[in-house]
């Protein structure tokens, strides 16, 4: 058995806004707690003082987010179960700080909320061939939406023979953003980190397979903490399946959100992102001739003029074509889909009509 003092709600984030929140939920029988991990709608809740599953109700409170469902991360009031071995009741989500959202797979282009109350979010990149400023962006663009803190985790440094240059390079791109230098491997520039790390402070943890995302939450854990040490628990039809947390506290009293929904993204209305990663391009773009000027040939054009000049790289333009193309289709598929219901409510009128008409 693991010997520690009971934790508070404050150790796992809580703070006076969402004491507030849980205000009008703090009936008989009911607890504020936090979801550290979810597998199939199967939730796992904590309140510091316990762990508990849960399983969401049917008739969520959602306050002013919308629909959907509890994620990792969220707070949410638990009605506890009479029984010991029952799973307790999510009742309703706290309004989130922030949220980490992507579009559900398939051809639903529904929002669907992957991690939420993120104070920080490190967007990991490797300093090894798999360094891309390109992709670098699209990461600090995906998570400006979010209302979390980006910081820019360049790991691998151990590997990188031009680690001066691609540092230039990241100074050029993060535009504000915070970013550090590391060896998960080695052990080195770790200590930068600790800030971000503090009692009640959650962080996330995003970018590509093999940047060395899992090495790093391993590195902060410590080695003494078996993070891939898996719990058993039977799902609704008796199976046993294999679940894992990940919502992590560590040693220093921060907390590590890892869900796998965060490892991959796509991007979901990052409008406004664009403006804010791209912050040098729209002040360009301010200076062109037509307002709505596309960047591509258009006379007066401040944007190609700053290529032109050298002021500007191509590459950098050209990253944020790709990006207005894909929000472009994303924006696509979503009037799609409405045109789609709309269709089948139409459908669903007119059948209710044909039935009460007469027979001819
Ligand atoms: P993830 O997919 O982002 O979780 O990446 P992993 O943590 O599984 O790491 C992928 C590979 O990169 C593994 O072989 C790690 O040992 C290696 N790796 C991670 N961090 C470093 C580092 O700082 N330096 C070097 N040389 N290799 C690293
Ligand atoms: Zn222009």
């Amino acid at each position: 058995m693991e010997q520690r003092p009971p934790l508070t709600l404050e150790d796992l984030g809580w703070s006076d806004a969402f004491a507030a929140a849980f205000e009008p939920h703090a009936l008989p029988g009911m607890v504020a707690a936090r979801v550290i991990r979810e597998s199939r709608g199967v939730y796992g809740v904590s309140t510091g003082e316990r762990d508990l599953p849960a399983a969401a109700s049917g008739r969520l409170w959602h306050g002013e987010d919308g629909g959907g469902q509890p994620a990792v991360g969220d707070w949410v009031a638990v009605r506890l179960p009479t029984l010991p071995e029952e799973p307790g009741l999510i009742r309703a989500i706290l309004p989130r700080k922030s949220k980490f959202s992507r579009k559900a797979a398939g051809l639903r282009t529904d929002e669907q909320v992957v991690a939420a109350n993120i104070d920080t979010i490190f967007v990991v990149t490797g300093l090894d061939h798999d360094y891309s400023p390109r992709r670098i962006e699209r990461y600090l663009t995906a998570t400006s939406e979010s209302g979390a803190d980006p910081v820019l985790v360049l790991n691998k440094a151990d590997l990188d023979e031009e680690l001066e240059e691609h540092v230039r390079e990241v100074e050029g791109i993060a535009l504000g953003v915070p970013f550090h230098v590391i060896s998960a491997k080695a052990g080195t520039g770790l200590d930068a980190l600790a800030t971000y790390l503090q009692r009640g402070k959650t962080v996330g943890v995003l970018g590509s397979s093999g940047v060395g995302k899992s090495t790093l939450i391993n590195r902060l854990l410590g080695s003494a903490v078996q993070r891939t040490g898996s719990v058993r628990a039977s799902d609704d039809r008796g199976r046993h399946t294999t679940t894992h947390r990940e919502l992590f506290l560590l040693p220093g009293g921060g907390l590590v959100l890892d869900t796998p929904g965060m490892r991959e993204l796509q991007l979901w209305e990052a409008d406004e992102g664009l403006g804010t990663t791209f912050a040098d391009i729209e002040e360009l773009a301010a200076e062109c001739r037509f307002n709505d000027c596309g960047h591509n040939g258009e006379p007066g054009c401040a944007v190609e003029a700053a290529v032109e000049s050298g002021q500007l790289d191509p590459e950098r333009l050209e990253s944020w074509r790709k990006l207005q193309r894909e929000m472009e289709q994303t924006r696509a598929r979503q009037d799609g889909l409405a045109k789609l219901r709309e269709k089948q409510r139409v459908k669903t009128i007119t059948k209710a009509h044909d039935r009460f008409r007469p027979r001819g």
